[in-house]
């Protein structure tokens, strides 16, 4: 007998495929009727941006390039009043996690259409969930208004993606699909949309590590990338994202690293009380055992193997402790009391990864 489950599908169209951002976008905007279009890109990703927009360049009625990371909240206002002054009817965003974010916080006082176009494997084009920071604090929330109307997903986009980034941004993205399978919406879809992306992304990132100009391996990636966002905007986030939120946040790590850092630990955490994600995950890897099969892909990409490479310092672990605590995840596979987590959050802090499901000996949390 199956279980009961609640699935919200959310709506968007996709167009995939290598070449597709030479003519869908053009053919996006129309569909919307779209006349007053803000096309959003950063700096370096301008002349792109251009180039994809020329068929169409009398449909953009302003640009705008100041995009930081995180979105800070500067940069959202000054975003929104370009928005307004140029009367946009659409916001058009070419580019990574930090670009569709910085359309996000437009539509989400504007609620202005977005058609995005990702230039990395951030998967934020298929989630309702913004962000903001001001400080050192970053803010979330989930609202239907930010979620793009349509995304164009072209792999040869991703080809100047340097490999460093592409790796860190490909696990990032192995980080939702292996989430979903404990986050606290999840549902048979969704898991099964999580199993794909793994096994998408566990092709894409050797064979893009091994040829970074191989389109079949670029493809992977982006694919993957989609489904690993689609996994997370429905079942949500869990104890990992938790985690890697308040390290982002609090220190301003590296989001991508700090996520593929992060995620063998959480894994060999919870293994022992998900046996069956823990099987699918491994199977989906083609790997004999999840925990190590994760880490030896890790290791085998080139990620930093410890939170300290990052510069981080020992003594932050029990900061990063204290913000994570009061916002764990009620229904985590394993029950996650403070030694738990501290345990969790220094080994992660410390390396190597872990080595197998088994490796309970890491944290001392109770099941
Ligand atoms: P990013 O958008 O900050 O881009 C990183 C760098 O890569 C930039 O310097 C950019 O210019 C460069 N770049 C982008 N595309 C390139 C290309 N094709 N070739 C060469 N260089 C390129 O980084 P990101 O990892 O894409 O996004 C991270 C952000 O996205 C974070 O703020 C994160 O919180 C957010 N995010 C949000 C969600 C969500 O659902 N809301 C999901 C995932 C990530």
């Amino acid at each position: 007998m199956r279980e009961q489950f609640t699935y919200d599908a959310l709506p968007g169209r996709v167009v995939f495929g290598a070449g597709a951002a030479r003519t869908a976008i053009a053919d996006e905007v129309a569909r919307l009727d779209a006349t007053r279009v803000l096309l959003i890109a950063m700096e370096q990703e301008e002349p792109l941006a251009r180039k994809l927009t020329e068929p169409f360049a009398e449909r953009i009625a302003a640009t705008f390039t100041a995009v930081r990371p995180h979105v800070p909240t500067g940069v959202a206002e000054d975003a929104r009043d370009l928005a307004t002054a140029a009367g946009a009817d659409l916001l058009l965003s070419i580019g990574g996690g930090s670009t569709t974010g910085t359309a996000k916080a437009v539509a989400l006082t504007t609620g202005l259409p977005i058609v995005a176009v990702p230039t990395t494997y951030a998967g934020s084009e298929v989630t309702p969930v913004w962000g903001m920071t001001k400080g050192a604090r970053k803010t979330t929330g989930v609202d239907q208004r930010v979620l793009p109307h349509c995304v164009v997903y072209d792999p040869d986009l991703t080809l100047t993606l340097p490999v460093d980034l592409s790796m860190a941004s490909g696990l990032n993205a192995m980080a939702h699909c292996v989430e979903a399978f404990w986050a606290p919406r999840r549902n048979p879809i969704s898991t099964l949309v999580a199993e794909e992306g793994i096994r998408a992304l566990g092709r894409g990132l050797p064979a893009v590590l091994d040829e970074p100009a191989g389109v079949g391996g670029r493809a992977d990636l982006l694919y993957g990338a989609y489904l690993a966002g689609s996994a997370f905007a429905v079942a949500g986030s869990g104890l990992h994202h938790k985690i890697c939120h308040a390290l982002g946040g609090a220190f301003d790590l590296p989001h991508a690293q700090t996520h593929a850092i992060v995620l063998p630990h959480v894994l060999a955490f919870n293994a022992p009380a998900a046996p069956d994600a823990t099987r699918r995950i491994a199977q989906a890897l083609g790997r004999a055992d999840a925990v190590a099969g994760l880490a030896e892909l890790t290791r085998q990409l080139g990620i930093p193997s410890g939170l300290r490479e990052l510069g981080m310092h020992e003594s932050q672990v029990d900061e990063v402790t204290d913000l994570v605590a009061p916002g764990v995840p009620a229904d985590n596979p394993r029950r996650v009391d403070r030694p738990a987590l501290r345990a969790l959050i220094h080994a992660a802090w410390a390396g190597p990864p872990p080595h197998g499901s088994d490796a309970t000996s890491t944290h001392q949390g109770q099941t």
